[in-house]
């Protein structure tokens, strides 16, 4: 998505180990009419599958989310991240290895919000080593809903989470495709 791609290069700024700053657009002030546009895109790649709920993670899939499930019609869970052992209530739950903070932590949804009738579109902003978007598919596969795809705004394809995961069978679509950021400078492709 070009609009996208002219983003990242104009505001994002490529850190350290493979991290990718988008904090002025994405994660953490938010362009709602940038969001808007990738609603529509997303939309259009998923449109006609029956999809009746979109799951995403805290925090930062929530906005991205909240304004695709405005298209879709539907409703938007997000997995909440918890260190609690002890987890109360009927939920399902799995464990993610997180790229950015390097540790683990769970994922957990309540039963009641993620029915075996969901035809399911996960949401997220990044696509790394893939154990996030591996964390949610578990949750949806534990209710015995059905995996629509899954829709990426940023995925960094340097990184093996969307090679794995498409060899698996996931449809993914993602909206900006980062091939290398060598010399601070994303390339897309
Ligand atoms: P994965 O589980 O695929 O390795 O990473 C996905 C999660 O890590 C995303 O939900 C996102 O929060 C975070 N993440 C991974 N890489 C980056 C990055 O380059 N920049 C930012 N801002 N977040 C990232």
């Amino acid at each position: 998505m070009q609009l996208l791609e002219e983003r990242i290069l104009k505001d994002g700024k490529v850190k350290d180990g493979g991290i990718l700053k988008v904090d002025s657009f994405l994660n953490h002030q938010m362009d709602v009419s940038l969001f808007g546009e990738m609603a529509k895109e997303f939309y259009r790649l998923f449109a006609g599958e029956g999809i009746n709920k979109i799951l995403t993670i805290e925090a930062s899939g929530i906005g991205i989310a909240c304004i695709t499930a405005q298209a879709f019609g539907c409703p938007v869970i997000f997995a909440k991240k918890t260190k609690t052992k002890n987890i109360a209530g009927d939920v399902y739950t799995s464990k993610v290895e997180s790229f950015t903070h390097g540790t683990t932590y769970d994922i957990i949804v309540s039963k009641e919000f993620l029915l075996p009738d969901d035809k399911v579109l996960i949401i997220d902003d990044f696509l790394a080593n893939g154990a996030a978007l591996e964390g949610l598919i578990s949750l949806v596969n534990d209710a015995g809903a059905s995996l629509i795809g899954a829709g990426i705004a940023i995925e960094k394809a340097f990184q093996p989470g969307g090679e794995k995961l498409r060899s698996k069978g996931v449809r993914i679509e993602s909206l900006a495709k980062i091939k290398s950021m060598e010399g601070g400078k994303p390339v897309f492709g």
